[in-house]
């Protein structure tokens, strides 16, 4: 699985439509300060599904939203479509290449798009869950957190390791099936109730 490209309109700094090709190799991003690097980091974390705007230093999600500058009006949109490859089906898909698109409106709307087709957050999070590269994923540390992970309490520590190596989404599938053993347990009760009330 590579990152391909990154196509950004309207989000944040990025009020023209722009993309970005990431090519075989190290890729750095360099410009001025508040020339919009960071905002790029962030169209990233903001097509896989971050949901907090304050970790996108907004207070609300439309801030995201190209607002305006001395020369250009507000818009209304904000776009970034990521495309993946996955010629080696590291992504649980058939897809050997795969884009993520989210987009939001001013008025609160918002779509999200797997290979050009509608979804829901959810197919999004499910297809990179455990990929390392999830919104909230160790493979994007923003400035600050590198300091965060060291300073950390040992059982934080541990969450982030198993967040790292994949362990995780069996804690989750562990989790669920603990609950599901727990409603069995209770509607198994309630027959026997029955049956005594019966017999
Ligand atoms: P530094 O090197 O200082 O960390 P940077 O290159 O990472 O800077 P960013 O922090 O990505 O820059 O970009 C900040 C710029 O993005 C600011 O000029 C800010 O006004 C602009 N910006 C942020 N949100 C929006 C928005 N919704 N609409 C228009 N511009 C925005």
């Amino acid at each position: 699985m590579k990152l391909k490209s990154l196509e950004i309109s309207g989000f944040k700094s990025f009020a023209d439509d722009t993309k970005i090709d990431f090519e075989t190799g190290v890729t750095g991003i360099v410009g001025p300060n508040g020339s919009g690097k960071s905002n790029i980091s962030e169209a990233v974390r903001w097509v896989l599904g971050e949901q907090s705007a304050k970790n996108l230093r907004g207070q609300r999600m439309p801030d995201v939203i190209f607002a305006g500058s001395a020369e250009r009006k507000p818009l209304n949109r904000a776009m970034v479509t990521m495309v993946l490859d996955n010629t080696d089906h590291y992504l649980n898909t058939d897809y050997s290449e795969v884009s993520v698109t989210r987009k939001l409106f001013r008025n609160g709307d918002s779509v999200y798009q797997l290979n050009g087709q509608e979804c829901r957050l959810k197919d999004i999070t499910d297809l990179f869950l455990d990929s390392g590269i999830g919104d909230d994923s160790f493979s994007m540390i923003s400035q600050g957190r590198v300091e965060a992970i060291f300073n950390s309490k040992p059982e934080d520590r541990r969450f982030i390791i198993e967040e790292v190596t994949g362990v995780s989404k069996y804690k989750l599938g562990k989790q669920k099936a603990q609950r599901e053993m727990e409603q069995t347990a209770e509607y198994l009760d309630r027959v026997n109730d029955l049956i005594t009330e019966l017999s």
